[in-house]
């Protein structure tokens, strides 16, 4: 679930045979297994040039074969993948785009905007916009300014993560369910930035390598 990159990739990993004889691998068939119990293919997008549109249309098309829209709610899938199509940023021209198409495509995405401008030469998503993208998708968390979690402080914590949570709440009625950091780091509760979306109820996080359910806060 890459962070830095336009593209997508799939997250796809073959088993363990055949490695006999090649030396001891600390990666064993259990691990494989683990992995291959739910096949996710994440298909990330930052902003897409209008001459890339035709080219990312065949490539959700084809996606869209594959499997059904990922929902972290929902039991494993162990005989089909699911596809995690992304929106990340909050471009309006490529999220309202990346909204119809992937509606018309049958696939439920997952936008994840920031409020502050990314891009000077670049319009963000507007709440309404937000407000209609959410009828057919469902809106995460990924701060105001583009943050880490480990660059969220006591002095940031509210515009970068209260702030944007509550508008996120404003817009769908529903604290956000899943965040993702600029970096696409995984949960880790010594960051104040992780901590907090957690002890707001945010349920799911997704890294460059996975879509994990955000654990409980340890006993103190
Ligand atoms: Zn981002």
């Amino acid at each position: 679930m890459s962070e830095g990159g336009g593209g997508g990739r799939s997250e796809r990993i073959e088993g363990g045979r055949g490695d006999a004889g090649r030396g001891v691998s600390p990666w064993t068939p259990a691990h494989s297994n683990a992995l291959l119990q739910q096949r996710v293919l994440g298909v990330n997008f930052h902003a897409i040039a209008p001459d890339n549109r035709a080219e990312v249309t065949q490539r959700l098309r084809l996606a869209a074969d594959l499997g059904t829209s990922l929902d972290p709610d929902q039991p494993v899938q162990a005989q089909t993948p699911t596809i995690f199509v992304a929106f990340y940023d909050g471009y309006r021209d490529t999220g309202l785009f990346g909204a119809e198409l992937c509606a018309d495509l049958g696939i439920r995405a997952y936008f994840f905007p920031i409020f502050a401008s990314a891009d000077p030469q670049r319009a963000q998503l507007s709440d309404a916009d937000l407000a209609q993208i959410a009828t057919a998708h469902e809106l995460c968390f990924h701060s105001n300014n583009h943050f880490g979690a480990d660059q969220v402080t006591p002095d940031t914590v509210s515009r970068e993560v209260l702030g944007p949570i509550e508008r996120l709440r404003a817009i769908t009625g529903q604290v956000p369910r899943i965040a993702a950091w600029r970096g696409g780091t995984r949960f880790d509760d010594q960051t104040l930035g992780d901590r907090t979306i957690r002890d707001l109820g945010v349920r799911f996080q997704v890294s460059n390598w996975s879509v994990e359910r955000i654990p409980e806060a340890r006993p103190t």
